[in-house]
């Protein structure tokens, strides 16, 4: 077999075999594939797509090109979730506290920021001493010990991913339906879960911006489940616009801890709840999403959730005193509003979620090229999104920078992100639908 043949297949819009995507991946793995030309070939797969069976057989061979865990040990059922990435999505770290605070084991592999969306390993990072390199041992007999566990992509799971991952972030070719299938389920799947819940985002923040290719990519990746044995639910959700409020960071983590104490903002409250009741609910603990939304309301009224991140905090080597005491985590020096141009009555007509991931890169919280070191602290809070009724003069976000350029740049890209009308705007819909 030749590596030129393959690319030129893919290029002229044919199918693989199985045997040819085994080669591909064992010759990735081995080396004996050079970087150019699986990256002529991850190309020609943007442009010709990939039928169901080689998005399976790819996902299988990435799997396998690493230890598949067995989980079985911990008990009967291991959940994970994972979103498609996004900007202001600090979801896991209220559903991993959330759902093992109602009884589920919580097994969660996550990744860096990729591209404009920022990634859960780096937001806990803000937290000192977090450690998100477990030994795979350590992770198993720490979800057995405390119900979870969330660390970052290892070498021995899945390392196809993290060899074909880094070449498409500076290839261009990291929007792809079949290629980012594969890689979130070869790592959901090699990481052992029996139930998995996907948030498939959807808009400017995210890596899919209609709803078309966001249900197209929910419905390849729950194919590929049942395919591979795994039970696999999407949702699709709003990601026109950051979810939440903060965008940065330590203001995510605290947005995270607020949103534990039930005092979040309704956007990601009602995220978390909808995709928890749904693990519940297809884990057979609820009956009805009335009950599974119940329950985890009692997890955060009684503390109990919070308590559970506090417990994690503390068992991966992070300060909990931070959840009583935000400024030990890294804080910007300066705190500058954002004003709404003109006078008068207005409303947030469109907000950006891409424009505003990258009014925050230009402060240095996201990375140019990989292994760059991030500003943790810097970010912006914002105090309207599309919908709500502003007032010219008034403060439309609170940007936190470490000097007056970032925060020049970052207000220069703060304008492009919103737009303002002078008619009432409806507020955009969470879910969109769901995938099963
Ligand atoms: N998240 C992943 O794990 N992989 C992708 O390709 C995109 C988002």
């Amino acid at each position: 077999m030749r590596m030129i043949d393959l690319i030129q297949t893919k290029r002229t819009g044919r199918e693989h075999k199985q045997s040819e995507i085994e080669y591909l991946i064992n010759g990735i793995m081995d080396g004996s594939i050079p970087d150019y030309q699986v990256s002529a070939w991850l190309m020609a797969v943007c442009w010709q797509g990939m039928s169901s069976d080689e998005t399976a057989w790819l996902t299988d061979a990435m799997c396998h090109s690493g230890a598949v865990l067995d989980l079985s040990e911990i008990g009967p059922l291991v959940a994970d979730k994972h979103s498609t990435g996004g900007v202001g999505d600090k979801t896991t770290l209220v559903f991993v506290p959330m759902l093992a605070a109602a009884g589920i084991p919580m097994a969660k592999l996550s990744g860096r920021g990729l591209g404009h969306s920022g990634g859960t390993i780096d937001k806990l990072e803000a937290i000192p001493g977090f450690q998100t390199e477990l030994s795979i041992e350590k992770f198993i007999k720490q979800v057995k010990d405390i119900g979870m566990a969330v660390i970052g992509q290892t070498k021995e799971l899945a390392p196809a991913d993290g060899k074909i991952y880094a070449l498409r972030d500076v290839t261009g070719t990291v929007a792809s339906v079949p290629l980012i299938a594969a890689s979130v389920m070869s790592k959901k799947i090699a990481s052992g879960s029996n139930l998995i819940i996907l948030d498939v985002k959807c808009g400017r923040g995210a890596f899919m911006e209609t709803e078309e290719q966001a249900i197209e990519l929910a419905e390849t990746m729950v194919a590929v489940g049942h395919r591979l044995k795994r039970p696999v639910t999407a949702v699709v959700t709003d990601m026109e616009q950051p979810l939440g409020m903060a965008v940065g960071h330590t203001l995510e983590v605290i947005e995270a801890i607020e949103t534990l104490r039930g005092k979040g903002p309704p956007d990601l409250q009602e995220l978390c709840l909808e995709l928890g009741s749904l693990a519940l609910v297809t884990a057979g603990k609820c009956k009805t999403d009335v009950e599974a939304k119940a329950k985890l309301q009692e997890a955060f009224d009684s503390g109990k959730a919070l308590e559970m991140f506090r417990t994690l905090v503390k068992t991966q080597g992070g300060d909990p005193r931070v959840i009583d005491d935000y400024s030990l985590m890294p804080t910007a020096k300066m705190k500058r509003e954002f004003l709404v141009p003109g006078k008068g009555t207005k409303w947030v007509q469109h907000l950006d979620g891409r424009k505003v991931a990258e009014s925050c890169k230009l402060m240095g919280a996201g990375r140019e090229k990989k292994g760059d070191a991030i500003n943790l602290a810097v970010g912006i809070v914002l105090r309207a999104k599309i919908g709500s009724e502003v007032q010219g003069g008034s403060a439309v976000a609170d940007v936190y920078a470490d000097t007056e350029e970032q925060y020049a740049a970052c207000v220069k890209k703060l304008e492009e992100a919103f737009t303002f009308s002078d008619e009432a705007v409806d507020t955009p819909q969470v879910i969109m639908s769901t995938v099963a």
